[in-house]
């Protein structure tokens, strides 16, 4: 039965204790015209309609809803079902996202974009949806990850944004979505900053949350269609926790069904080489919000690992800190060699090469199938493709 819950962000801007806007003056403005705009677009039925029409005829939605018959043979338990956001434009679930921002971003007749990225997967997603609109668009990446990401920069280039290689701190997501701040700030007028997951300052969480809970509202839908009753268990993995958000959000009230995040453990949740925030973190703030991070014995914010990264980021949306106190959502870890063996196991299984990514909250399934019941139906936001894994998985397979 589904039930009232109090679901934030409230006016200021907060999930319980997280969230809020930790900027300066100029961006506070920037940051309530955005407000404003999305709050009246969001009521405004032909941009919901133009929004419709572009996720379902450039992005390909609905993503079906597939049963796992093989890797529910497999785990011998409960059934799974793999929401396919693999078969979205570009690949993952991120498109859902900047196909919103961008519509937002015209309607606020803003002409240049920014945006950052770790994986590649956010900046491909931002610059697909910059080429059909032909907005001027700048991405910024670590260059570490530039290397660890090589086919995406390609594309990225190739449907004709600018590549920003960020050479600072960690030279990965953190230091990217710094820099990109950074220009917001200078160039606030002008410039549209498409953020790729629920994190930074409110609006964002609020916003990408809302463009995600596509997700959710699908699985429900095609859920009674298939079984004709709500799902058990929904599990998905958590970097800033987009695509979690975004399948969890209209079951959030439906508590008869359990939700699991899943967050990178790299080497070891004790190793300090990992990404498990709620795991591991507490709070503080980073990129304009409060919410729970990663921190080393001195109480630095740690540089993350983990194997994919896409999860590689020290941080995770306040909605997930506020979901995670109150116990809603349970959060759990895999490591990056649980991550690579589920990676292997559901390709060869299901003819699905997962995202790393993915790989994660399927490696949680296979290591907890006893604690599942037979009639119990689990489906897996299966957030992603995992073709730009390939040289990281051949490199990781040798041992
Ligand atoms: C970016 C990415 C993620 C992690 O981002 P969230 O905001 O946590 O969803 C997960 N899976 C894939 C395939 C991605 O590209």
């Amino acid at each position: 039965m589904a039930q009232r819950v109090k679901r934030g962000p409230d006016r200021k801007g907060r999930f319980g204790p997280y969230g809020g806007q930790y900027v300066p003056e100029t961006v506070m403005q920037a940051l309530a015209e955005l407000e404003i705009s999305y709050r009246k677009l969001k009521k405004d039925e032909s941009f919901l309609t133009e929004l419709r029409g572009y996720l379902s005829d450039f992005v390909g939605r609905p993503s079906p809803l597939y049963f796992a018959e093989r890797f529910t043979a497999f785990l011998s338990g409960p059934k799974i079902y793999f929401k396919r956001e693999d078969l979205n434009h570009t690949g993952a679930h991120k498109i859902n996202n900047t196909i919103g921002q961008i519509l937002l971003a015209q309607h606020m007749g803003k002409k240049r974009i920014i945006a950052e990225t770790g994986a590649g997967q956010h900046g491909l997603a931002t610059a697909t949806v910059c080429a059909r609109f032909g907005m001027e668009c700048i991405i910024y990446m670590g260059a570490v990850d530039i290397k660890r990401q090589a086919p995406n920069v390609e594309k990225i280039k190739l449907l004709g944004a600018q590549v920003i290689t960020v050479e600072s701190g960690s030279k990965t997501l953190k230091d990217a979505t710094s820099q990109a701040m950074r220009d917001w700030v200078t160039n606030i007028r002008s410039t549209f900053y498409i953020i790729g997951s629920v994190v930074g300052p409110h609006p964002y969480p609020m916003l990408v949350r809302d463009f995600q809970s596509i997700i959710g509202k699908e699985t429900k839908r095609q859920c009674k269609e298939k079984f004709s009753r709500l799902p058990d268990v929904i599990i998905a993995c958590v970097g800033g926790g987009s695509n979690a958000i975004g399948i969890f959000d209209t079951f959030i009230s439906e508590k008869s069904v359990q939700l699991i995040g899943v967050e990178a453990a790299g080497h070891g949740l004790n190793s300090g080489r990992h990404a498990a925030t709620l795991s591991k973190g507490k709070p503080g703030v980073l990129h304009g919000s409060y919410s729970y991070l990663v921190y080393d014995d001195d109480g630095q914010i740690i540089l993350p690992h983990s194997i994919s990264a896409g999860l590689d980021y020290p941080g995770v949306g306040p909605e997930h800190s506020a979901l995670s106190d109150s116990g809603r959502v349970k959060y759990v870890s895999a490591t990056d060699k649980q991550a690579l063996a589920a990676f292997e196991l559901v390709s060869k299984l299901e003819g699905i090469i997962p995202a790393l990514e993915t790989a994660h909250a399927l490696a949680y399934l296979i290591a907890n199938k006893k604690k599942f019941k037979v009639r119990q139906k689990v489906v897996v936001c299966l957030s992603g493709r995992g073709d730009k894994d390939m040289a990281n998985f051949s490199e990781n397979d040798k041992d």
